[in-house]
């Protein structure tokens, strides 16, 4: 790291000290600007109905009844307790629901996480006095993207609690077609928030600011010893798995399976609830461990697998505005940036597939190409590029 330091150009140090200083203001301003989020100490009992409950916890009716795991039609006005709804079971869907109350400052850290990430995939990781092939591996610093990723875990991930998160946002809009949100607006501009972040760069909140999937790439990273290898699932198999638990998901929150309306499958394998350590459902807790125990072989568990963020920044990667480019004039198809790449990613940009895996723009692939035929670029500069040629 020290040697990339010091092939920076001059133009780059300011580059870096702009980001640093800019992210800092921009997190410093969403202290400054964050309405302190509300100790809410509300206090709901049995003896209340749907109604009246739901009203103190700012939720709707059916929101509340999910939570209290009633069917969403269940009387509102009737009291709790006649409901057969212990207090115990209100008092533990009240923390939850109250969990869920997000503060604004999360969504600058995401910002600054993000831009940091663009800044140093497009602009600093390669330095400039460092054109040489030979001098490739100093390129692309792992210690600048681990240092991010604990910051990530740290400030969006403890510090702040679940929410917001990536998942969260696309989970919400649909909970909110069902009734279980009386702000739909406010779920679809977060869920918009995610997205652009992940349209900047190839899926870059999920790869440098997301603290579930900073978490699993910081355990993917602990080297295995020699006679274990990571393991690489085809591409095919996990957006199938990844899709059939999207659509699952949607079938049972509509109640089109026949079940009770506004069951939400996410709720129960939930793993950003590490981040409030509230582990109400036992399968929670054992999704976590499962997903931190096959990270250790396989990249991202969770997010190739499960996670419905995954699955849709994958479509919104297609629209990136900075992306991993495979130069197709100097690439040998020798193979070293599909070995060096933990999922199918760069081997759909090499084999120019018309659908790629996801990119998580981790970098891995931009040191190690003996042409210097990848790189991380602007779509537009890429466009250019070839205008000139022409
Ligand atoms: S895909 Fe992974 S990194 Fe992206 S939001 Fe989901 S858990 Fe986070
Ligand atoms: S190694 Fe793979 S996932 Fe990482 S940036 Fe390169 S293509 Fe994307």
């Amino acid at each position: 790291m020290r040697i990339w330091f010091s092939l920076l150009s001059k133009q780059q140090r300011i580059w870096m000290a702009a980001s640093l200083i800019i992210g800092i203001l921009i997190v410093v301003s969403g202290i400054l600007f964050e309405q302190k989020k509300e100790v809410r100490n509300v206090h709901v009992t049995v003896d209340m109905s749907i109604k009246e409950a739901a009203k103190k916890l700012g939720v709707t009716k059916k929101s509340l009844a999910r939570e209290l795991e009633l069917p969403l039609r269940v009387p509102k006005k009737k009291s709790l307790k006649k409901l057969g709804v212990p207090q115990e079971r209100l008092n533990q869907a009240a923390h939850h629901i109250l969990s869920h109350v997000s503060g604004f400052l999360k969504y600058y850290i995401y910002l600054v996480l993000v831009l940091w990430g663009l800044v140093f995939l497009a602009r600093l990781g390669k330095p400039d006095n460092a054109q040489s092939k030979k001098d490739r591996r100093v390129w692309y610093p792992r210690a600048v993207y681990l240092m991010v990723l604990f910051i990530a875990l740290a400030a969006a991930g403890f510090a702040l609690g679940k929410s917001p998160n990536p998942m969260e946002g696309i989970v919400k809009v649909f909970k909110s077609m069902v009734g279980l949100y009386p702000d739909p607006l406010n779920k679809v501009i977060a869920f918009a928030f995610f997205i652009v972040l992940a349209i900047i760069g190839n899926k870059l909140i999920c790869g440098w600011a997301c603290p579930f999937g900073a978490l699993q790439e910081l355990v993917y990273s602990i080297p295995l010893p020699k006679k274990i290898k990571h393991y690489k699932p085809p591409f095919w198999l996990s957006n199938s798995i990844r899709i059939i638990v999207f659509a699952l998901t949607i079938l049972l929150l509509f109640g089109i399976t026949g079940s009770r309306k506004g069951l939400v499958l996410y709720h129960y394998i939930n793993p950003f609830n590490l981040f409030d350590f509230d582990f109400n459902e036992h399968s929670i807790l054992m999704t976590i461990i499962i997903v931190l125990i096959m990270s250790l072989f396989i990249y991202r568990p969770f997010c190739q697998f499960v996670c419905p963020f995954g699955l849709v920044s994958w479509i919104a990667e297609s629209f990136s505005i900075a992306r991993v480019q495979v130069d197709h004039n100097n690439c040998t198809k020798c193979g070293a940036c599909i070995s060096a790449c933990p999922v199918d990613a760069a081997k759909g940009l090499v084999e120019k597939s018309k659908m790629p895996a996801d990119c998580f723009s981790c970098a891995r692939c931009l040191n190690i190409c003996p042409d210097d035929a990848i790189h991380y670029k602007f779509v537009l500069q890429t466009k250019r590029g070839k205008k000139d040629e022409i």
